[in-house]
């Protein structure tokens, strides 16, 4: 079990600051969760001021497994 950020998301960024894995990426104004380094420790979850950290469940197509890489002309 993973989690994964629903569209209710503000991009507060509050999240990214709070996981210590550095699961939390940001891309093009939205954030996402590696679920490669997510360790599930919740932290995100627990700060997250729309409660939009959702789990993701196993046949989620829509959840975003992989954000994909900067731009670096972005
Ligand atoms: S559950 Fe923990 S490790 Fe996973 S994205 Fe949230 S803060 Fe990071
Ligand atoms: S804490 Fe919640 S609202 Fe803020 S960026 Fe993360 S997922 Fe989005």
């Amino acid at each position: 079990m993973s989690f994964r950020i629903s569209d209710e998301c503000v991009a507060c960024g509050l999240c990214a600051l709070a996981c210590d894995s550095e699961a939390i990426v940001e891309y093009w104004h939205r954030y996402g969760i590696r679920i490669d380094l997510c360790e599930e420790c919740r932290r995100c979850v627990e700060v997250c001021p729309v409660d939009c950290i959702v789990p993701a469940a196993a046949d989620d197509s829509a959840a975003p497994v992989q954000p994909p890489a900067k731009s670096k002309s972005a």
